[in-house]
């Protein structure tokens, strides 16, 4: 549920020197955006300590948008430059029409469909599904392979092993190359990092580390309990010979490791507190309930929900998805002074 406060804004904004450009995706920094992140509900089955409040109140249905609206925005990013498209939650999952709005984004044409999930409802007939509806990759969250961590960090009974089985059902579906990602908070799961970067070699897939980031509902982040990436890295590096990859684009947000020995699989790092890589930023966020987050820490966001109810116009849409985009910030700020956290929790945004 969002607090009170946080800015709004619902007419577009017609800043100064701004190209007159409404038909593509361009912010103040020169960045383009690729990448549309859609949460497709805010709903979700896990409490993750580091997410979601334990007695968390989701929106209303009627605040969400509905299968028709989403695929509206869709196709309308997709007209200003969008190639790829992310679905997330809460627990995307959970959405009982998730085939319907695969299969509605496919049909969209983008050239790139993933899902993040927890995997806890993933099931090989699922996968298949899903594949045939047209999702063509899936990142699964794993942050630890002790049943009782799971069970302090998730606030739920699915054990490490069930999400296992999620990824083996994604690789026998053809959904791959799979990504599993884990969050790397200090004191709870840095003895892992070994036994998790071990997951690469086992499925063929990228585990990606992920720093932890000021955007939990119980405001409990500080810096001392992250993990840096050097930190990570070099674990994995006393464990096996490891090679630097190449980033596959400007915008990717992990940098790779193969391993030397030939072993499949990659290790990956997201290191958006120590090397952040907002200067190459490609992404836009729409939450469930119809806001524009230009970046994952906006302070500010557009109302797109009513809009799209008012009646706008497919034209009047673009204009305000490219002023949304145009105010962009130049990057998430954790490391300056006076930074403060966003009001909306990461289970509300969509990872
Ligand atoms: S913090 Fe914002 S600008 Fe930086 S990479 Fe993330 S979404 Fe992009």
């Amino acid at each position: 549920m969002l607090r009170k406060g946080v800015g709004h804004r619902t007419t577009p904004l017609r800043s100064p020197g701004r190209a007159e450009r409404s038909d593509r995706l361009i912010d103040s920094h020169g960045r383009t955006i690729r990448d549309l992140r859609l949460s497709i509900t805010d709903r979700c089955n896990f409490r993750c300590t580091y997410c979601m409040d334990p007695d968390v109140r989701f929106a209303p249905p009627a605040e969400l948008l509905s299968v028709k609206e989403m695929l509206r925005v869709v196709g309308v990013c997709r007209d200003m430059g969008v190639k790829k498209v992310r679905l997330t939650g809460g627990e995307p999952t959970l959405h009982p029409e998730l085939e319907r709005i695969i299969a509605g984004v496919a049909g969209l044409g983008v050239s790139d469909l993933a899902l993040t999930t927890n995997g806890s409802l993933l099931t090989p007939e699922a996968a298949a599904r899903w594949r045939d509806a047209g999702l063509g990759r899936v990142t699964v969250s794993l942050d630890t392979l002790k049943p009782e961590k799971m069970r302090e960090i998730t606030r739920s009974s699915t054990p490490p092993a069930r999400v296992l089985e999620a990824v083996e059902a994604c690789l026998g579906a053809g959904l791959g190359p799979v990504k599993i990602n884990a969050v790397v908070v200090r004191g709870f799961n840095e003895e892992e990092i070994e036994d998790l970067a071990e997951l690469a070699r086992i499925y063929g897939a990228d585990m990606r580390f992920i720093e932890f980031m000021p955007l939990d509902s119980a405001r409990a982040w500080e810096s001392s309990r992250l993990v840096t990436a050097e930190e990570i890295v070099s674990r994995v590096r006393a464990r096996w010979e490891m090679t630097p990859l190449d980033r596959a684009e400007r915008s990717e947000t992990s940098f790779n490791y193969a391993f030397s020995d030939g072993a499949p699989g990659r290790v990956g790092v997201i290191a958006s507190v120590t090397r952040p890589f907002c200067g190459a930023c490609s992404r836009l966020r729409i939450t469930a309930d119809g806001m524009v987050r230009p970046c994952l820490f906006s302070r500010d966001e557009w109302d797109l929900r009513t809009l799209l109810r008012s009646g706008a116009d497919d034209a009047h849409l673009k204009a305000f998805l490219a002023d949304a985009t145009w105010g962009k910030q130049a990057g998430h700020g954790i490391s300056e002074p006076g930074f403060r956290q966003p009001d909306r929790p990461m289970s509300a945004i969509g990872g």
